[in-house]
């Protein structure tokens, strides 16, 4: 919805093509970066994204003997900077509404499995549907696009071998407003809280909680007695039980698995990946809606007639590889079983929250805002 947003502005007609049957938002909350932040500015979204969703101005995380593993502050960035943690129904609707309003067409039920030709291409659902031909055909799908090894066969999307399960809640009294807060147990427990400011039906004080997983283990966690787990997860973090007893049923739940994806070049012929069909990684850094905000941003301000993709490519490969980079190295460090991972963490973490230098590089890193080479007027934060 993005990409045709800034598509669109810059006089393109845009259709958008969208697997649902009803368009609607997926998953629970997520953190707008000053990055991605700065990306729904240039779409003239960013004042309603801050409005509905609640300022994040702190990353935080402990282990279970209370020792600060992590401590990183947008403000080390930049003196008053914040993130925005958001509700997904929120930013959905923020896209949403602005794509309805701006007469963009959007053809639900269109499950694309197939196209014929790789210019001038025609694409085909899999209800026998076909649409086009287009000019530009931008593939939005997701990290396990179905279009991506058909635009690019030799691209890889292995899922990383840890998931996660997340669920919405109140935060009663606010006790964890500005701050993601995380505790972990070496590398094998993980669990967060976000606040995500508003819900879908007006309800205040919003919270996403995830809880880490290896992906094998997801699905007897969901099969689990649900009690055992709530009462083991206020035992290990007892500040968060407001939040944690409104946890009844694993229906709450929704679970989540991650894919690092490696394309090599993002386009062939007429066809373009973005998003997460282009550089999805594990969301440790919190960076993948952002960086996919930014591609549809960038690639209207890029994109030329007859389309040429090379520059658009060239510019964004520069800051998405080395958040994809990270988060190959980093993750494991958070989300693995032993002892390797959280001992580097501990080394490589702990001056990271202590020496202001560091803080501020780390700052730098988290807001989104690293890019090798300049970026774009429009986005800058
Ligand atoms: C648990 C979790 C937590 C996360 N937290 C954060 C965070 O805090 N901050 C952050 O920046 N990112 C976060 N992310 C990552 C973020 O969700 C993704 O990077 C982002 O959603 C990618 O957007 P996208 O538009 O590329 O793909 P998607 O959001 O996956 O959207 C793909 C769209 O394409 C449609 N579609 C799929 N296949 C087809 C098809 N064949 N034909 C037509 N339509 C199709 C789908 O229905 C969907 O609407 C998180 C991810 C997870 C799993």
């Amino acid at each position: 919805m993005a990409a045709a947003l800034a598509l669109t502005r810059r006089g393109h007609s845009v259709t958008i093509l969208e697997a649902f049957d009803v368009a609607r938002p997926v998953g629970s909350g997520l953190l707008l970066q000053p990055s991605g932040l700065a990306a729904l500015r240039a779409l003239g979204l960013e004042d309603e994204a801050r409005e509905l969703g609640a300022s994040v101005s702190r990353l935080e995380g402990q282990d279970l003997a209370g020792r600060r593993l992590m401590a990183m502050a947008y403000d080390s960035w930049r003196p008053g900077a914040t993130g925005v943690g958001i509700h997904r129904a929120s930013l959905f609707g923020i896209l949403h509404r602005a794509v309805l309003a701006a007469g963009i067409e959007i053809r639900t039920h269109a499950r694309i499995v197939s196209f014929d030709r790789l210019n001038d291409p025609v694409l085909h659902d899999e209800a026998g549907g076909a649409h086009g031909p287009y000019d530009l055909v931008v593939v939005a799908d997701g990290s396990a696009s179905t279009l991506r090894a058909r635009v690019r066969p030799r691209a890889r999307a292995p899922l990383y071998p840890w998931g996660a399960v997340w669920a919405n809640a109140t935060d009663p009294d606010g006790r964890f407003a500005g701050t993601l807060s995380q505790r972990y147990e070496a590398a094998s427990m993980m669990t967060g809280i976000l606040p995500i400011g508003t819900g879908p039906d007006g309800e205040g004080n919003q919270v996403s909680v995830f809880w880490s997983t290896p992906r094998a283990e997801i699905e007897a966690l969901l099969a689990s007695d649900i009690t055992v787990w709530r009462k083991r997860l206020i035992g290990l973090w007892p500040e968060g039980e407001p939040i944690f007893s409104q946890f009844t049923s694993w229906a709450q739940f929704a679970p989540a698995t991650y894919r690092d994806v490696s394309v090599g070049t993002w386009s062939n012929g007429a066809f373009v990946l973005i998003g997460d069909a282009a550089h999805g990684t594990s969301p440790q850094l919190g960076q993948g809606a952002n960086l996919g905000l930014i591609d549809a941003v960038e690639l209207a301000e890029r994109i030329e007639t007859p389309p040429q993709l090379f520059g658009y490519q060239l510019a964004r490969r520069l800051q998405t590889a080395p958040y994809q980079l990270a988060s190959r190295a980093l993750t494991p460090l958070f989300q693995s079983k032993g002892w390797i991972g959280p001992l580097i963490r501990a080394w490589l973490f702990a001056p990271l929250a202590q020496a202001p230098g560091l803080r501020r590089i780390a700052a730098l890193f988290l807001t989104g805002v690293f890019r090798f080479g300049p970026t774009p007027k429009v986005l800058k934060p």
